[in-house]
């Protein structure tokens, strides 16, 4: 578990350092570059690179980078972002033996009201199934907790893609659907690691993926937003582990001012 708070905390502190260069004029392929230094910098693998799950070719970048209506699985590239434009950015690292996951999704600039909501709702989708992590909880509780909260608002959920446990290898059973029914699913037990990652469509849930193989797309082309940790079931309930040290003091901030308040 130490383990695999080091990876965590090392693979926050690249997305938080991706999250303060997006903007205006940037490519994905800059990104990348940088996200590949500082995990290789920090003694880690980016997991992602030449990632072949069965029947595929090799993943060939750091991050996923997904912009607007590309759902996840995004190819880097020299195309500067654009003014309103929303990139989801996954990333995973290796460290010591351990994989940390954790995705987010940036405006670009100003964005419209439409996409604010999408991206802050999916956030709170995520927060959400984290609340849920309790030992003897079932994982249809989180998927239940995310499909609740989504469909007020309308949004399609992916079920392509879903969430899944994680440690010496990043995917590992259970599989975390972002649908579901309460109290169904694999029981809960303190010690387990799941990578937890609500997709919200502001469309169909449908999907597509396009030639290169690997990027997936709504298939009515409507923006897709990401929000992914990587969270430890302790005796306690969650504890999230993709924070970086700042996060993780403000996090024990906030609790505290709530039980004195
Ligand atoms: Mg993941």
């Amino acid at each position: 578990m130490d383990r695999m708070r080091e990876v965590g905390e090392l693979i926050a502190g690249v997305r938080e350092a991706l999250r303060a260069m997006v903007e205006p004029g940037i490519t994905t392929l800059e990104l990348n570059a940088v996200a590949e230094k500082m995990m290789r910098d920090a003694g880690a693998i980016p997991t992602f690179i030449g990632y072949k799950p069965h029947g595929m070719v090799p993943f060939p970048y750091a991050i996923c980078a997904s912009v607007n209506e590309q759902v996840v699985h995004g190819f880097s590239n020299d195309i500067p972002l654009k003014e309103g434009d929303i990139l989801s950015i996954d990333m995973a690292a290796t460290y010591n033996g351990f994989v940390g996951d954790t995705a987010t999704t940036i405006p670009v600039g100003e964005i419209t009201d439409e996409l604010k909501q999408l991206i802050r709702v999916t956030e709170e989708c995520l927060d959400l199934a984290i609340a849920e992590c309790r030992p003897n909880n079932r994982v249809g509780d989180l998927g239940a907790a995310v499909q609740e909260h989504a469909e007020k608002f309308g949004y399609g959920i992916v079920r392509d893609y879903t969430g899944h446990g994680i440690g010496r290898h990043m995917h590992e059973a259970p599989q975390i659907p972002n649908y579901g029914r309460r109290g169904t699913r694999e029981k809960i037990r303190a010690g387990f690691v799941f990578a937890i990652e609500p997709m919200l469509n502001l469309g169909t849930h449908e999907t597509k993926t396009l030639d290169d193989k690997w990027t997936v797309v709504t298939k009515d082309g409507k923006a897709s937003a990401h929000a992914e940790h990587t969270v430890a079931i302790t005796p306690g309930g969650p504890e999230i582990l993709t924070l970086t040290r700042e996060q993780k003091a403000k996090l024990k901030k906030d609790k505290s001012e709530r039980v004195s308040a």
